[in-house]
């Protein structure tokens, strides 16, 4: 067989989906790949059935349906508090994978560096491996995951092209403060980069935490990059919808890149998402509150369990310390991945090894999930119980 490229030999398939995948295989609760198992809200449901007789079916504008883009403009410029021009500002991609990839694409050359905060969401790496971008990581510093400006500093007087800020973080549930976005932001202005943020948890946060979109803040609008997805806020992942926000001028380079890349998500599921895109207040305040009662409930199941953790302030993940078991003799010498597959066989409950979203070595922390409702997760605490036999 003829050589495949040098590209595809440098990266492996996502351990987060691969552990879907394996969950399944031994039917474990799936507290892997974050994805609710609850309906998206009845307004989404209702229009996807009308959809289906109504139509559109055929293809949508490549960078988006006009009402969906209408809709997103609207939205977000009324919870970011700046003005956005659906006609120049806004592209819908298949997901923010592909809004992040796009961006990657718009601004990067081979060779080029970008910042990236670790621990990052796995997607990062390989978007920078497939534009040719070199990444350059600065630690969040747990338990707290804050970082230290002056390291940014040094990155940015590498010549990087961009700084990538998941905000708020997976896996680390940081929500980057409007102090820090100002410091990251002042540095990418002065550096002259980029700033490429991905924005999908913005309303799952944790009072008296609230998100800031960088874009939003004095002077940055044309330096920002912003990538957003339906999927968390309206649980609807498997739609593969979101968005990417920007100046004209960037805008208009990544609508050629997704325009070769995808043509344009699913014109159907576009038409349906307008109705999500115009909920009421009552909606973001309601899902807030849904996942808050699940974070405290997850969180106090493993507090009783005795299974150490992070306090994330918004994402639906936490990430939990296996170092207990891993200084045992029976799992001496596993890694955070065989801890899981051994989890996910023997417990019946399926994490994410901590060492897929590290750079540093890090090999004691796995991330959970509490994105279900409340009867599995009920179920998976108890099935953690037996943890517990496994400890000192
Ligand atoms: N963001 C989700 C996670 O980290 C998964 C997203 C995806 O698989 N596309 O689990």
């Amino acid at each position: 067989m003829p050589e495949l490229s040098q590209r595809v030999q440098t990266f492996t398939d996502s351990v987060i989906r691969r552990m879907t995948r394996i969950a399944n295989r031994y039917g474990a609760i799936n507290l892997s790949q974050g994805f609710p198992d609850f309906d998206p809200p009845m307004e989404v449901m209702d229009a996807l059935e009308k959809v289906a007789h109504q139509g559109p079916h055929q293809y949508s504008i490549t960078y988006g349906a006009k009402n969906l883009r209408e809709a997103i403009a609207a939205k977000q410029s009324k919870y970011t508090g700046m003005p956005i021009d659906p006609e120049t500002q806004v592209l819908v991609t298949c997901g923010s994978t592909e809004a992040m990839m796009s961006a990657m694409m718009t601004v990067c050359n081979p060779g080029d560096s970008v910042l990236v905060f670790s621990p990052f969401y796995e997607n990062y790496g390989a978007d920078a491996i497939l534009c040719g971008a070199n990444p350059i990581y600065i630690p969040l510093v747990p338990p707290t995951y804050q970082f230290d400006l002056a390291l940014v500093e040094k990155g940015f007087q590498q010549g990087v092209k961009a700084i990538i800020v998941c905000n708020p973080s997976n896996p680390c549930g940081k929500v980057f403060s409007e102090a820090e976005l100002l410091a990251i932001g002042n540095l990418a202005l002065k550096y002259d980069a980029f700033v490429i943020t991905d924005e999908v948890y913005e309303h799952i946060i944790y009072p008296p935490y609230h998100h800031v979109s960088m874009a939003s803040l004095p002077g940055m609008f044309d330096h920002v990059i912003t990538c957003n997805s339906l999927s968390k806020t309206y649980s609807i992942t498997g739609w593969r919808l979101g968005y990417v926000i920007g100046s004209e001028e960037v805008i208009s380079a990544a609508k050629k890149v997704h325009d070769f890349l995808t043509v344009g998500a699913a014109a159907p599921l576009q038409e349906a998402a307008v109705k999500g895109l115009e909920l009421l207040d009552s909606y973001y305040q309601s899902l807030q509150k849904l996942y808050t009662q699940k974070r405290d409930f997850f969180l106090a199941g493993l507090d009783r369990i005795g299974l150490k953790h992070n306090e994330p302030q918004g994402t639906y993940f936490v990430l939990v310390d296996i170092q207990e078991f891993l200084d045992q003799e029976m799992f001496s010498g596993m890694s955070d991945l065989e801890f899981c597959e051994w989890m996910i066989r023997e417990i019946g409950v399926a994490a994410v090894p901590g060492s897929s979203f590290f750079k540093e070595d890090v090999n004691h922390l796995i991330r959970f999930h509490f994105a279900r409702q409340q009867e599995t997760l009920e179920e998976a605490l108890y099935r953690l119980e037996k943890l517990k036999n496994y400890k000192k």
